[in-house]
C-alpha cells in the first residue's frame, strides 16, 4: 500500500504492513465487505506488564488474527484484518499483543469508527438508522453512546441562577411515567436528566 492510500484510509500506523495484494472482496450476509488485510508488529521498548526495558529478551511469540470494523467506502463497510504479533516476557512470564493507536483493547470497531459513531450520535437519529449506516450492529452504538456517558461528569457544586425544568417522556423502561430535564436557562444549556419527574425522586436527588 502506497502513502497516499495509507493516508487517504488513515491507516498511517508504519508498524502496519501491507501485503502486496492487501485488498479483498467477501459477501457476509448479502453484503459485499471490503477486507484490507495487514500484519501489525514492532520490537516493544519494554514489557506492559511488569515494565522491564526490553534489551532484547523479550521474544515473539506468534501471532493472532484481529478483526476491526472500519467504517464504510463508497457505501461499503470495510473491515481490517491484522495479523498481530504477540511477544513474551521472560522476566514475568506473560505474553502480551502488539498495539497500535488506531485500535482500542477489546473494542471490535477502529477508533475512527467510534468517532463517527460520535459524529452521527450528535444528530437527531435513531441509533438503529446509525448502526444500519455504519455496517454495525445497535450494541455497538450502543456502547460508544454508554461510554461517553461515562465521561460525562457533572459539576453538582453549583445550581444556575435561571433552572429551567420539564417532564418528557424518555424510555418504556424508565421509572415512573415521565422523566426528568432540567436547563440551565443563563448558558442555554443541559443541566440535568433525571430517569423519574416524580417529587420524591427529585427530593431524594437534590
Ligand atoms: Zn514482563
Amino acid at each position: 500500500m502506497d502513502n497516499d492510500t495509507r493516508t487517504l484510509l488513515n491507516l498511517t500506523d508504519l508498524h502496519l504492513n501491507f501485503p502486496h495484494h492487501w485488498l479483498k472482496y467477501k459477501v457476509i450476509k448479502n453484503v459485499r465487505v471490503a477486507q484490507i488485510s495487514c500484519t501489525l508488529s514492532y520490537t516493544p521498548r519494554a514489557c506492559p506488564n511488569c515494565g522491564v526495558i526490553n534489551r532484547g529478551q523479550i521474544l515473539k511469540y506468534g501471532f493472532y488474527q484481529a478483526k476491526y470494523k472500519y467504517g464504510q467506502f463508497r457505501a461499503q463497510p470495510l473491515v481490517l484484518l491484522v495479523k498481530t504479533q504477540r511477544f513474551q516476557c521472560p522476566d514475568c512470564h506473560t505474553t502480551f499483543n502488539a498495539t497500535s493507536y488506531l485500535f482500542e483493547k477489546q473494542r471490535t470497531i477502529s477508533r475512527d469508527l467510534r468517532r463517527e459513531v460520535i459524529l452521527q450520535l450528535t444528530r437527531i437519529q435513531t441509533i438503529k438508522d446509525i448502526a444500519h449506516d455504519l455496517f454495525i450492529s445497535e450494541a455497538s452504538v450502543q456502547r460508544v453512546l454508554l461510554d461517553l456517558a461515562d465521561q460525562y461528569k457533572l459539576n453538582l457544586n453549583y445550581l444556575p441562577e435561571t433552572l429551567c425544568i420539564d417532564e418528557f417522556k424518555s424510555m418504556r423502561s424508565a421509572k415512573g411515567k415521565m422523566s426528568f430535564i432540567a436547563v440551565d436557562g443563563d448558558q442555554s444549556c443541559l443541566f440535568e436528566l433525571l430517569e423519574d419527574r416524580r417529587l420524591c425522586s427529585l427530593f431524594k436527588h437534590y
